[in-house]
């Protein structure tokens, strides 16, 4: 397994809980959009096995040509020990990467995309969105829906809906705005319908595109094969 250590290069305060740490591009390091990675902290390596507490899944919110590799993640006050050493830590220091994985790339199936993500979760389709601004190729439209109690919506600069851009974003901030919209959304039986948050969040957005007829097939998770049919199998 290839470990990659490299620098923050500038930290971004998107909203007052969530913040993007940009990372240098090691050389050899690629990745398309869509993909997660494992961020770990020095000392993760440190010992005979990894020292899972400092490890976390992060998605990766940029593109390869943006040059650098975005981290995009909430810390609220009270955190995890992996949070509150990701706060204090500062541009110039290091941080690494490993096993770089995508699951949720484009389709390209001449349908519309629908793009249901709670919080942070946004994070996962910010390049997804950028790639498809850059090619719209094979694809009809895509809609994003993002819910986030906290109403400090991320992305906004992106995420705006643009008619020549075949782009449609809503943030809500509330399940009752976000379930109705979903419903909505489900009414298109052909389209494919991305989800990012939590596996409750997941869970019960399979639950109701199933009840509208949804199905597994049309639904695209950022989970392996395996955590995917067992989400996928209510
Ligand atoms: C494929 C994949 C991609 C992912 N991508 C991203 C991503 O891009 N960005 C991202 O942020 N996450 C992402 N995640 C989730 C990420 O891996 C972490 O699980 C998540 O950020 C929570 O981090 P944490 O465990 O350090 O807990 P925290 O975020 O610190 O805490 C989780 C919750 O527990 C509470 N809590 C924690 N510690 C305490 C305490 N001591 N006392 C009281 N309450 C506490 C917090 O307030 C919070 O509500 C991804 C996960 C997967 C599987």
């Amino acid at each position: 397994m290839q470990i990659y250590w490299t620098k923050i290069n500038q930290i971004i305060e998107e909203t007052p809980e969530i913040r993007t740490y940009l990372l240098d591009c090691p050389e050899d390091f690629t990745w398309e959009e869509g993909a997660h990675t494992h961020f770990a902290l020095k000392g993760f390596n440190d010992g005979d096995k990894p020292n899972r507490s400092l490890v976390r899944h992060m998605s990766i919110s940029t593109l390869p040509h943006e040059n650098s590799i975005g981290i995009t993640t909430r810390i609220r006050e009270q955190c995890s020990e992996f949070k509150a050493i990701l706060r204090n830590l500062e541009v110039g220091q290091e941080v690494a990467l490993f096993k770089t994985i995508s699951n949720v790339q484009l389709k390209r199936e001449n349908k519309n995309i629908y793009l249901l993500s709670a919080g942070v979760g946004l994070a996962t389709f910010r390049p997804l969105v950028l790639e498809y601004f850059e090619h719209d190729d094979r694809i009809n439209h895509i809609h994003s829906l993002n819910i986030d109690s906290s109403k400090a919506f991320l992305f906004t600069h992106i995420f705006k809906s643009s008619p020549e851009k075949k782009f449609t974003a809503q943030f809500v901030d509330n399940r009752q705005d976000y379930y109705n919209e979903v419903e909505r959304l489900a009414t298109d039986q052909d389209g494919l319908f991305y989800l990012v948050g939590s596996d409750e969040f997941i869970l019960e957005n399979i639950e109701l595109l199933y009840e509208r007829g949804i199905k597994p097939e049309q639904i695209i998770l950022d989970k392996h094969e395996q955590q995917r049919i067992e989400l996928l199998a209510l």
